[in-house]
């Protein structure tokens, strides 16, 4: 068993990878956590959330302490790369302060989050300077009208000002991550990566996944990545990249690059392409449950340990290593069926 003296030993950061203990039983390594520090959101996008959303009172969500703790045991633990998500990471107050003590963790290479853009014209600056490398901005459409539909409730030009605020602050990569919805947006995967290569950022296409009960079913919605590719290969030369190689890679995106350009195109593809044998990751929700797959409900809860043992971190490194003996080995998203694969939100796992 590993106790909490123990966890100095995986503080190495260089040397750590073949000491982790995070290894699962297909031999993967987990060196990735996206935590969500809230399931609250300003928009209501139609394929992440119902139109009328119950969310978590604040007893049930993770200190924003309790996230750092958790953070910091992780990276103790192997974990290199952390992305902070949602729910909005930046509706959480003063979830700055949460990013400004992750960024100095020493051990950790990458801090990453994903945001839809919304407040970012406020916290560009402030983010790069608490270390987050690579922000990831959610963007269906360039429509306003349109946009505004998908989210609900959300402005288009606010989170085009987020954009050039992110731009403007010098992250070393800026993603938009695109969902597209057949009968919907369908239409804006070429305007989009035009969007994207005018702006020299990268996209990312993702397919919609059955999380939640929404108001459609995933199938009338579903397009497949591989017919957007197509339709994209029509106008742009797309050479696909060495980050999608069998061998580099450690997540679920395929990437082409736009020949001429600085813009990369990734497919992130789980109906049409599962790359579940390469997975790197786990996920903890806003209440501290660990999710080992985002398509199963295989989980451990880590809030009673966190509570329950407030000065003593060992029970939580010993569930965390236990937690790898039951990482599925893929999820089964399939979009025949009528019930959702998994009855929890996207915005609740954290995407
Ligand atoms: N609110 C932030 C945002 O929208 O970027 C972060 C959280 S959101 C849950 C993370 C990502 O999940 C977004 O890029 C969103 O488009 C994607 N997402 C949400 N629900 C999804 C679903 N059912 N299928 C596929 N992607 C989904
Ligand atoms: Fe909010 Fe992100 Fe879900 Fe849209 S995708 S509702 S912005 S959490």
């Amino acid at each position: 068993m590993y106790s909490a003296k123990m966890q100095i030993q995986y503080k190495e950061p260089e040397n750590n990878t073949h000491l982790s203990p995070l290894i699962d039983r297909f031999g993967r390594q987990v060196d990735y956590i996206r935590l969500s520090i809230t399931d609250r959101c300003d928009f209501r996008c139609v394929y992440c959330m119902a139109e009328d959303m119950t969310f978590l009172p604040r007893h049930e969500v993770l200190s924003l302490e309790e996230c750092a703790r958790l953070v910091r045991v992780f990276v103790a633990l192997g974990v290199s790369k952390v992305r902070i998500t949602g729910g909005e990471p930046l509706v959480r107050k003063n979830a700055l302060w949460l990013f400004q003590e992750i960024g100095q963790l020493t051990g950790l290479k990458e801090l990453v989050m994903t945001t839809n853009g919304s407040q970012l014209e406020q916290y560009a600056q402030a983010l790069r300077d608490a270390g987050v490398k690579r922000i990831n901005i959610s963007l269906d459409s360039l429509n306003a009208e349109r946009f505004r539909k998908i989210t609900r409730v959300g402005e288009l030009d606010k989170v085009l000002r987020g954009i050039a605020a992110a731009k403007a602050v010098g992250f070393d990569n800026i993603k938009l991550n695109t969902v597209l919805m057949r009968g919907t947006n369908d239409d804006e995967a070429l305007p989009l990566l035009n969007f994207a290569i005018e702006q020299d950022i990268d996209i990312s296409y993702i397919e919609e996944m059955p999380l939640g009960a929404v108001d459609h079913t995933r199938d009338s919605t579903y397009i497949s990545n591989a017919a957007t590719l197509k339709s994209l290969q029509s106008h742009y030369p797309l050479v696909s990249s060495a980050e999608s190689s069998a061998e580099n890679r450690t997540g679920p995106a395929e990437y082409w690059r736009v020949t001429g350009t600085q813009t990369r195109v990734g497919f992130i593809s789980p109906h049409s392409h599962n790359f579940c044998e390469s997975c790197n990751r786990v996920r903890i929700t806003c209440k501290g449950e660990l999710f080992l797959c985002l398509g199963q409900d295989d989980k451990v809860d880590l809030m009673p340990l966190l509570r329950e043992f407030p000065d003593d971190d060992t029970p939580l490194i010993n569930a965390i290593i236990a937690s790898m003996q039951i990482k599925p080995q893929g999820h089964d998203f399939d979009l025949k069926r009528a019930e959702p694969a998994v009855i929890r939100f996207m915005s609740h796992t954290g995407g």
